[in-house]
């Protein structure tokens, strides 16, 4: 499986909601979310971050489909 995680930069605005639900896949570098390790968190709490997102900045895909 094929899984795609984008953060919308200009969404974000660094509440760190996603570096604590999916420890390790997200950090905030210059101000913003960015994905330093996909493979760091399970799959659930890497959507878990999505669903936390206040502004839906993150996208999660699964061989081009969203999740
Ligand atoms: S939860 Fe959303 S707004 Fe908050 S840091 Fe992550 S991507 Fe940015």
């Amino acid at each position: 499986m094929a899984l795609e995680i984008d953060v919308s930069v200009a969404r974000c605005i660094a509440s760190k909601a996603c570096v604590h639900a999916a420890e390790g896949v997200f950090e905030i570098v210059n101000g913003v979310a960015r994905v330093v390790d996909p493979d760091a968190a399970p799959l659930d709490d890497i959507l878990a971050a999505a669903d936390e997102c206040p502004t839906g900045a993150i996208t999660v895909k699964e061989d081009g489909r969203q999740l």
